[in-house]
């Protein structure tokens, strides 16, 4: 039995569907504290179902039946009302803002196992579990690229991919800003396949390196730059056929 130990937040209103996603965040804040209070503040009107310190505690905010106000604008496979679909789960870390810094270890296990336990009450594919940077690359940075998504992956969460180095030289030269032309097209229909809200098209532009960049610090964090080399784009079509499989077989697991 997970121990959680119940802060209620005012900040939340009614869902109309279960959730079928879950969003990792930081909290982006000086201490726990100051986060938490936070989360809990009526006038702030922001608010996630759990927090989980760098201890390993964890701490229920709001009920995953309840909708809580934690993702904002943005778009993930579509879907626009990121908090209506998503159980939404604050780390606490300083991030980049105050000193961004790893996650102990008590702290990712607890994170583990709470995703786990909250996947025994809902069904939320391996595709649907991703970063606040992944709904808003325009605006969030967080969990960052620190965040261990290799290892939640190890476990069974969420979806990972590392390309082979054939695979990654036979790309060819990078694509970044101001390129555009046939290599631009597929790389941004490949991102938005995957769930980002960037439009098709044949630009890239800076929307389409926020994006580069957000889908770095999930799944190439070794080097965030808003740059598709040939890792990043190898490792994009590898975690794009995890997401297909996953949801052409996944009624059957
Ligand atoms: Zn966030």
């Amino acid at each position: 039995m997970l121990a959680v130990r119940d802060a209620p937040s005012p900040n939340f209103d009614q869902r109309r569907a279960p959730p079928d996603m879950l969003v990792l965040h930081y909290t982006g804040m000086r201490t726990a504290d100051v986060a938490v209070a936070r989360l809990r503040d009526p006038e702030a009107r922001v608010s996630s179902h759990y927090v989980v310190d760098e201890d390993g505690a964890i701490l229920r905010l709001v009920a995953e039946e309840r909708r809580a106000w934690h993702a904002g604008k943005g778009a993930w496979q579509g879907e626009t009302d990121c908090n209506a679909a998503s159980i939404g789960i604050e780390i606490v870390n300083p991030g980049h803002e105050f000193g961004y810094r790893d996650f102990p270890e008590a702290q990712i296990d607890a994170v583990i196992s709470l995703v786990s336990d909250i996947r025994t009450r809902w069904t939320i594919p391996d595709a649907r579990i991703i970063a606040h940077s992944d709904l808003a690359p325009d605006r969030k940075q967080d969990p960052g690229e620190r965040f261990p998504w290799k290892r939640l992956a190890s476990v069974g969460h969420g979806l990972w991919f590392e390309p082979a180095r054939e695979r990654i030289d036979a790309l060819g030269a990078p694509l970044g800003m101001g390129d555009e032309g046939l290599g631009v097209i597929v790389l941004r229909a490949g991102l938005h396949r995957l769930g980002y809200g960037l439009p098709p098209g044949g630009d890239y532009d800076e929307a389409m390196r926020l994006t580069v960049e957000a889908f770095q610090r999930h799944w190439r964090p070794a080097k965030v730059d808003g740059i598709a080399d040939g890792e990043t784009r190898a490792t994009l079509m590898g975690v794009l056929q995890l997401a297909t499989a996953e949801s052409t077989t996944g009624v059957l697991n």
